[in-house]
């Protein structure tokens, strides 16, 4: 069979664009403003410019993020930790803060691509494509993230779990710019689980899930679970988490609870998995990271 050569993914961007570098967020709202839907953010370009080459999209302006001060960095505050949507994948995955406070994060963030992906990919670059599969996607929303916007209409912030629309789309309107992600303290008594499977260590998840545990007693206090790749964006299962509270993690509720993954996903077959497949690892996966989870959270309240 022969194909177009700008069908694949070539060096070579076949399709004319202006390329706009500005040096402040609000320069950048005023490009996306003008430009509207005809402009893109570029970030660290690893899903973008892959897009661009196979024609996905053929954006007329490109709007680089790069020269933009204020978008990078990790800095823990009194609210928690906050993050730039422009932080490099590998400068998250490298934070002694991050490995020490949010080890689901760094779990999730050490999972995505290769070093070679990591170094150019930004946080927000993998929120904003809103794959279905996004590794960091489905562990912030299990750390209760939230993220900070800005656009021509002023500012507002999003639970994390009400950012994804479906896949490639989110809440953002054509002029909003993801400007930082702020993950709130977590309990001590709290462990989490990151869980991904894939064909190959360098592929999206085929099936995946981040799971934070707080336990009381022995019985779950509380508890976020996010699960990727098993339905049109990254999911948060609100009524499982509502049963398990509670409840102690026998075998009989790990069970039931696998059982009420399996109604909430809704997986599709494509090149990665098939949905029967995907359904069953996402039940075997569920019971797997819940156990991990809440032995983690023993550990740390030692
Ligand atoms: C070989 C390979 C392997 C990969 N493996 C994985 C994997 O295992 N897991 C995984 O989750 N992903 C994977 N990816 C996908 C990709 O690397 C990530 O999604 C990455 O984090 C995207 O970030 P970026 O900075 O490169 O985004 P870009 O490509 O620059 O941007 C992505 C999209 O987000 C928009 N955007 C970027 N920043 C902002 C912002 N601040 N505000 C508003 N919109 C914004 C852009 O306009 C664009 O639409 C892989 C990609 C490749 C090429």
């Amino acid at each position: 069979m022969r194909m177009s050569i700008n069908r694949q993914n070539t060096h070579i961007i076949p399709t004319r664009f202006e390329y706009h570098a500005p040096t402040s967020l609000d320069e950048a709202i005023e490009l996306l403003t003008e430009y509207g839907g005809d402009a893109r953010l570029l970030a660290g370009g690893t899903d973008l410019l892959v897009k661009m080459k196979q024609r996905v999209v053929e954006p007329r302006h490109l709007i680089n993020l790069k020269m933009i001060t204020g978008l990078t960095g990790i800095e823990e505050k009194a609210d928690g930790i906050h993050i730039g949507a422009a932080t490099k994948l590998r400068a998250i995955e490298r934070s002694p803060l991050i490995r020490e406070k949010l080890p689901l994060l760094h779990e999730a963030v050490r999972a995505i691509g290769s070093v070679q992906i990591r170094n150019m990919a930004t946080l927000g670059g993998n929120l904003c494509n809103a794959s279905p599969a996004a590794d960091s996607a489905i562990a912030l929303i299990a750390l209760d993230a939230r993220v900070q916007v800005k656009g021509a209409e002023g500012d507002r912030v999003i639970p994390l779990d009400g950012f994804f629309v479906g896949p490639g789309k989110t809440v953002l309107s054509p002029s909003e710019v993801l400007v930082e992600i702020v993950v709130p303290p977590q309990g001590r008594s709290s462990g989490a689980c990151f869980i991904k499977i894939g064909r190959t260590s360098l592929d999206l998840a085929m099936v995946s899930i981040a799971a934070a545990v707080t336990l009381g007693d022995e019985a779950v206090e509380d508890c976020r679970i996010a699960l990727g790749a098993v339905a049109p964006t990254p999911i948060r299962v609100r009524e499982v988490e509502a049963f398990l509270r509670g409840k102690r993690l026998t075998d009989e509720v790990l069970e039931e609870v696998a059982a009420m993954v399996s109604a909430a996903i809704r997986p599709i077959t494509d090149v990665r998995a098939t949905a029967e497949y995907r359904r069953t690892a996402a039940e075997m996966l569920t019971k797997d990271a819940l156990t991990r989870a809440a032995e983690e959270a023993r550990r740390r309240r030692g």
